[in-house]
């Protein structure tokens, strides 16, 4: 059986060039800080394993790994001034599209969308466009969608073009919690409490919201790939139902909407969702196996943002 990684990130040239011209977050600055997520003030080091097609053949190759499903890292396009959202989205696609296309059966992508664009049709005509590009397997999604969160029923139409063209959605964090959560002290720790915590919290809200507006009975096709094991749905999940079956005006119909039914949290982990298996412990992989299914849960790498990782590339790079 071959061995795919499912979230394994690049920046393609285009896009570091992007955020090296910008003078506020997301950026790079000079020489290779990267700066992106909400109010970050000190970055993390940059180089060329998020860029570079072959550092990530190289790094598969070594470590056994047959295919990479690649994605744009955070914050992807969200930031983009709306006018051009659209033609930023359909080139990012294209240039995804030709770096797999130079080393065909190992590398397939999820896209990305044109999410700051005023017209939701202009996103949706980008997921219609997508399975036209040879190695494009879904799309990669952040927590915010058109700004209000992804249970927001401006999101159905694009929903539901992806229910219809098969394409998974890749759910993945970057803007984490409010900073005021982690305290006056937070600056001391580092990145620490923002990408520990903010960011598997992030993911479980996002989806939680999902389910209890009513997302995946409206869509029961919809597939979607939980980033980080799911943040902590699978040790939560529980919980979640319990509280919607407390509340019984969400327990009987589905989003709250008259005439619909409820599938319950465990049905959809079932069905609707996969789970990564970045979760840094074996009891983390034990509880999404646990909870999705051995067959639901994906291996993967986060290559890129995996600092043992950046070590052994720069000694190979020297
Ligand atoms: N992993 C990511 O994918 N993005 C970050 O910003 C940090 C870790």
């Amino acid at each position: 059986m071959p061995i795919v990684d499912v979230h394994t990130h690049v920046y393609p040239p285009s896009y570091i060039s992007l955020l090296s011209s910008r003078t506020t977050n997301p950026r790079i600055r000079a020489p290779n800080e990267l700066l992106i997520l909400p109010g970050e003030e000190h970055g993390r080091p940059v180089g060329p394993e998020y860029s570079n097609i072959q550092l990530k053949i190289d790094f598969m190759d070594q470590h056994g790994i047959d295919i990479s499903i690649i994605s744009l890292a955070n914050p992807w396009l969200d930031f983009v001034d709306s006018d051009v959202a659209a033609s930023a989205a359909t080139s990012h696609n294209d240039e995804m599209n030709d770096l797999c296309d130079q080393h065909p059966g190992r590398l397939f992508a999820f896209g990305t969308l044109p999410l700051s664009a005023a017209d939701v049709g202009d996103i949706v005509k980008e997921v219609e466009r997508l399975p036209s590009l040879k190695y494009m397997r879904g799309i990669i999604l952040g927590t915010s969608g058109l700004g209000s969160g992804l249970d927001d029923a401006r999101l159905h139409p694009i929903y539901k073009a992806l229910e219809q063209t098969g394409q998974t959605i890749f759910l993945h964090p970057h803007y984490g919690l409010p900073k005021e959560v982690f305290g006056p002290r937070a600056g001391e720790y580092g990145h620490v409490l923002p990408l520990a915590l903010g960011f598997p919290l992030e993911t479980t809200i996002a989806v939680s919201r999902m389910i209890l507006s009513g997302v995946f009975d409206r869509f029961p096709k919809l597939s979607v790939l939980l980033a980080h094991s799911g943040g902590t749905l699978p040790f939560l999940a529980g919980r979640l139902e319990s509280c919607i079956v407390h509340d019984g005006h969400l327990f009987e119909k589905s989003g709250n909407v008259e005439g619909t039914r409820r599938r319950d949290v465990w049905e959809i982990l079932k069905t609707n969702i996969l789970l990564d298996a970045v979760v840094y412990s074996e009891v983390g992989v034990r509880a999404a196996v646990e909870v999705a299914g051995a067959d639901r849960v994906l291996f993967g790498t986060s290559f890129g943002f995996l600092p043992l990782l950046m070590e052994m590339i720069d000694d190979e790079c020297g």
